[in-house]
């Protein structure tokens, strides 16, 4: 599975456009001008690509600015966590407590939960429910090429917010790190919503966050070595 990065709008918002086999899906809609939303045609152009999905990893309002365009522009099946349609109806309101705009999209009737599965192009990628950051964050992941796209959950030496946006959990936050996407092995790339694609290995080796997370998890067994030494 080829994963091509996009980074968009001035709230730097990755947007991934996944292909295999002549199909695609785009995960994320953050391109906002019509210049950004051209950068993604041109490569669906180039290699030919039948656009089958276009899968949210969360509704926040920097992820869903290109999807009434790409709606309206390709015959797909748009899909998101069930928890996500009362952000897509309130995308005005997301947007006006950013200072933004925002075409609303159309409110998904189809949704996605943890277990489930999204084909295109010979490549199935398997859902994982990662939420804390929003109710509705979701992780897609495809085991055989190792990647995984992980939305707003876990960056490069950071995870995601969870201060001053609704229905956050840090507990859950965490949780969803430690538990679902660790598991996942050190190998497997993460691409997230933000930032450079990083591994699950080097996120364990060097981010601060998870390795506090680990280590009051009793991952490591912080308390003895700490206490050895008196
Ligand atoms: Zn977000
Ligand atoms: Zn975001």
């Amino acid at each position: 599975m080829h994963v091509e990065g996009f980074t968009f709008s001035d709230f730097m918002t990755n947007t991934y456009l996944c292909y295999n086999g002549g199909e695609a899906v785009i995960v994320d809609a953050s391109c906002e001008t019509e210049a950004e939303r051209r950068k993604v045609l041109n490569v669906i152009d180039t290699h030919d690509l039948t656009v089958q999905h276009l899968l949210l990893t969360h509704a926040h309002v920097d992820h869903i600015f290109g999807c009434r365009f790409f709606e309206e522009h390709f015959d797909m099946t748009f899909t998101a966590h069930e928890a996500a349609v009362p952000f897509i109806e309130r995308a005005d309101e997301q947007a006006a407590a950013f200072g933004v705009q925002v075409e609303p999209p159309s409110v998904p009737t189809t949704f996605l939960a943890e277990g489930d599965t999204v084909s295109f192009g010979g490549v199935t990628l398997e859902v994982l429910h990662t939420p804390g950051h929003s109710p509705d964050s979701i992780s897609f992941v495809h085991r055989d090429s190792e990647q995984a796209l992980t939305g707003d959950v876990l960056f490069q030496n950071s995870i995601g917010r969870t201060q001053g946006l609704p229905e956050t959990s840090r507990e859950q936050l965490m949780s969803s790190i430690t538990d679902t996407l660790m598991p996942l092995g050190d190998e497997m790339r993460i691409y997230p919503g933000h930032g450079p694609d990083t591994t699950i290995g080097r996120e364990r080796e060097q981010n601060p966050f998870v390795q506090e997370a680990l280590g009051e998890s009793g991952g490591t067994d912080r308390s003895r070595s700490m206490g050895s030494g008196r």
